[in-house]
């Protein structure tokens, strides 16, 4: 009784065993599934991920009317915004414009309220850096105009590209359920709103 409750143990131990090494085998002869990253692929994987992938958040001050918004809507206070009325061409001028993306939660409420688009996710995912000042992100390297929206509509072909790109991510990204805006005019208007709003 002994004797055969043992042998059946070895038996087993066997069996599992070389079923287990079947597995490991039959990897050697397929195609590994895992691929080297990041450069052995055709395509960088930031190109392939949807327009609403929430990666690292980027703001073009191109289109910044400054009307704080974003650092309003911020939850955790990660945006600081320094904006002012020139007083002598009453022109509104950023001169600071950080985000921490140490301390960001990717969460997008920030950008749902920009009038234009300026502030939005990337696809940018790799964010890793040696510190944690590092991953503040100084978007105002020296004092800019802030946009000013055009009642006409935009016409310069260095902003409307960038207009069209915001339009379109508030219309497919912050704002899924709101009546979509009609393009461009439709920015200028609430643009025109919010920044009046802001002062
Ligand atoms: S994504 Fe969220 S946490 Fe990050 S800056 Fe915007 S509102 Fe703040
Ligand atoms: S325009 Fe957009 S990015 Fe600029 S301050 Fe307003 S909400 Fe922020």
């Amino acid at each position: 009784m002994m004797n055969s409750s043992y042998l059946r143990n070895i038996k087993e131990t066997c069996v599992t065993v070389l079923d287990g090494m079947a597995i490991t085998f039959s990897h050697l002869m397929r195609r590994p599934v895992t691929i080297q990253y990041p450069d052995r692929i055709p395509v960088r994987v930031q190109d392939t991920l949807p327009f609403r992938y929430r990666g690292i958040l980027e703001v073009d001050l191109e289109i910044c009317t400054g009307c704080l918004a974003c650092e309003r809507a911020c939850p955790i206070d990660c945006i600081v915004i320094e904006a002012e009325k020139d007083k002598q061409t009453r022109e509104m001028i950023l001169r600071r414009f950080d985000i921490d993306m140490a301390k960001c939660m990717y969460c997008g409420l920030c950008s749902e309220p920009c009038p234009t688009g300026a502030i939005h996710h990337t696809p940018e995912f790799e964010g890793a850096d040696f510190s944690l000042e590092s991953l503040v992100r100084h978007h105002v390297k020296a004092p800019v105009p802030a946009y000013k929206v055009k009642k006409a509509g935009e016409t310069d072909p260095a902003v409307l590209p960038l207009l069209d790109r915001g339009m379109r991510y508030i219309e497919e990204f912050a704002a899924p359920e709101a009546k979509a805006p009609a393009a461009k005019e439709g920015a200028t208007k609430e643009g025109t709103a919010k920044e009046g709003a802001a002062g």
